[in-house]
């Protein structure tokens, strides 16, 4: 709970700074954070994603072994690319607190046009990884990120 909460955080510091409201914390087996990152879209890069800097720094900085052993928590669901990427470089669980399903809803409900990349199931794309979520306790504040990012009361 304590990695999901920081993942919250860092999605209210993206939101705060621009860019969309996703945050994400990559720990150790231990239960050590390692890396952390939130959305950075905002420049015009739209693969800024933090779960895919997050893969992209474990196969910088973690041997095979411990990418295998090793969690990423995120404060929603891997889009397809992030969770290929996840895949392929070998990490662990992934736990998030809102799924994509959700937020297609959330969006759906704010009238915002359908993203240019389909949503589908981490499973669906890295059909090995452990997957953990929604965690309900903690998917409203992301609702509410997500209700301010497109203006609503
Ligand atoms: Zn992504």
């Amino acid at each position: 709970m304590r990695h999901l909460r920081r993942c919250v955080e860092l999605a209210t510091e993206a939101l705060e700074a621009g860019d969309e409201p996703f945050g994400s914390v990559l720990a150790a087996a231990d239960g050590t954070p390692l890396a952390e990152d939130r959305n950075r879209v905002a420049l015009g890069d739209r693969t800024r994603h933090p779960e895919f800097e997050l893969a992209r720094w474990a196969a910088a900085n973690m041997t095979p072994a411990e990418r295998a052993t090793a969690t990423v928590y995120t404060s929603g669901e891997h889009c397809p690319m992030c969770a290929a990427a996840h895949g392929w470089v070998g990490l662990g669980r992934i736990v998030y607190v809102s799924s994509s399903e959700q937020l297609s809803g959330w969006l759906a409900e704010l009238g915002v046009p359908a993203p240019p990349v389909r949503t589908l199931p981490i499973q669906e794309v890295a059909p090995a990884v452990v997957v953990e979520g929604p965690v309900p306790e903690l998917a409203e504040a992301v609702h509410d990120l997500h209700r301010r990012l497109h203006g609503a009361p």
